[in-house]
């Protein structure tokens, strides 16, 4: 395994890590005015041997401005073109764009390996973020929905933290 970190601020960092022909990229932080993706596509075209599948983790992405989602959007078009990636992590600040922005995730049709969802006790007043699968969210028979859970602490039914409906949208959008 090599660890290469692409760009390093105080408030962004670019991990991209290779294990023989496979890659992970990882951002976390901040992807705004002053975060350069440009340097993700000349990492993933120079490893040898060539990359034959590119996971994306978003898992660490914790705030986006217009910017830094424009830089997205032009990158991970030239990327998705170069190798076949899968989404993994993928939390409601990237469900919130790709509902407004169909190319989010590339031109084509994405892979989304997992989901990170906010889950919200109001008795306890805690956050909880679940990692849910394409297949946790499917239902027997008809479309998709939110499994519910219960609160780790109070064993109350946590609620769902944010747009149901959006998200439930973009999941049939890509399954
Ligand atoms: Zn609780």
């Amino acid at each position: 395994m090599a660890l290469t970190t692409l760009q390093e601020t105080d408030k962004t960092r670019l991990d991209f890590e290779v294990t023989g022909d496979e890659g992970v990229f990882r951002p976390s932080g901040v992807l705004d005015e002053d975060v350069n993706l440009g340097v993700l596509l000349p990492a993933i075209q120079g490893t040898n041997p060539p990359l034959k599948k590119l996971t994306i983790d978003l898992g660490h992405v914790t705030r986006m401005n217009s910017c830094g989602i424009r830089e997205w959007i032009l990158t991970i078009d030239k990327i998705t073109s170069a190798v076949p990636c899968v989404f993994e992590n993928l939390n409601e600040l990237f469900v919130e764009q790709a509902t407004m922005i169909p190319v989010m995730f590339g031109k084509q049709k994405p892979r989304i390996g997992s989901f990170q969802l906010p889950y919200h006790c109001g008795n306890c007043n805690l956050n909880i973020q679940k990692t849910l699968t394409l297949a946790d969210l499917a239902s027997e028979q008809g479309p998709s929905r939110i499994p519910s859970y219960p609160c780790p602490k109070c064993a109350k039914p946590l609620g769902f933290d944010w747009l149901e409906d959006e998200y439930l949208a973009f999941i049939d959008s890509i399954s």
